[in-house]
């Protein structure tokens, strides 16, 4: 059986792509979700759902400090406790520094980054009482290494790096551990986007767009799944990674290899 089996796990940004293939993957190990985000709730609620597992739904934005802190109220209310944290809903722009506009600066910084302060600030307490406790932040290969067009992100994925950092350093003497995924790319609604407008502003075909994509920056020529994502944290997750800490450990085809 599980070691998992009845803690509970927030997974920010678990309607679609990533988020959800970790949700499903920690259900499967029979941990509860509180599920949060904007993208189809029926599908991924019946989807962990089918897992057997209970959960619930915080429509969260997690642009909003206050929407935050009673996010994690509200999963230590409903589940008793808050486990496992999984800080993963980002959203993307792309466009040169001197084109990109401020507001789109200010909610990739809020989303992909501050986020998973106001989270990790208020989950902490709790975590250290009952002395257990996993957060994963979800940053990406572009928190190890840099591309053009996305500063936003970057500097946000850069941060979240660091951020793991100092929170592993400050429990390491605890039951609780913090480590980053640094995930390659990954055919999700965030990433389809790009492709999309790659195919248009290339004149071709969606299926070129996505070779195109993947020969550019990925060795393996193939995506990373969710699914091998969600493996990779119900590991972090375990007994036998207790002593994993403040890693940012890439699964990228090869990516930050070269
Ligand atoms: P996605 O668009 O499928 O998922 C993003 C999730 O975040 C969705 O559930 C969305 O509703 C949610 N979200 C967006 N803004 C929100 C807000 N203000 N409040 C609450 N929820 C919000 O994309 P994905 O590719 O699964 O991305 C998940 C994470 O993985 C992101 O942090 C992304 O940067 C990271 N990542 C993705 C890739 C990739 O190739 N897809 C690679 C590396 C890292």
């Amino acid at each position: 059986m599980s070691t998992l089996k009845g803690k509970t796990a927030l997974v920010t940004g678990s309607t679609s792509g990533i988020g959800l293939g970790m949700a499903v993957a920690l259900a499967k190990q029979g941990v509860n979700i509180m599920v949060n985000g904007f993208g189809d709730k029926e599908v991924a609620l019946k989807q962990i759902k089918d897992c057997g597992v209970e959960l619930d739904y915080h429509g969260a934005d997690m642009s909003k400090p206050a929407e935050i802190e009673d996010l994690i109220k509200q999963t230590e209310k409903r589940f008793g406790a808050l486990d496992i944290l999984i800080n993963n809903a980002g959203i993307q722009y792309t466009a040169n520094i001197e084109d990109f506009p401020a507001d789109k600066w200010d909610a990739i910084i809020a989303i992909n980054l501050s986020s998973a302060f106001h989270t990790t600030h208020h989950a902490l307490p709790g975590m250290k009482k009952r002395n257990w406790g996993r957060i994963i932040n979800i940053a990406s290969v572009h928190g190890l290494v840099a591309s053009t067009q996305k500063v936003a992100y970057i500097a946000a994925k850069h941060g979240i790096v660091g951020m793991t950092k100092v929170t592993a350093l400050e429990t390491a003497r605890t039951g609780i551990t913090c480590n980053a995924i640094c995930p390659g790319w990954v055919l999700t609604p965030l990433v389809q986007q790009q492709v999309d407008a790659r195919a248009e502003r290339d004149h071709v075909s969606v299926e070129a767009a996505k070779i195109a994509l993947l020969s550019e920056k990925q060795p393996s020529g193939e995506f990373v799944t969710p699914e091998q994502l969600g493996a990779l944290a119900v590991f972090l997750c375990g007994p036998d990674a207790s002593e994993v800490r403040g890693v940012a450990w890439n699964m990228d085809g090869g990516w930050t290899a070269q």
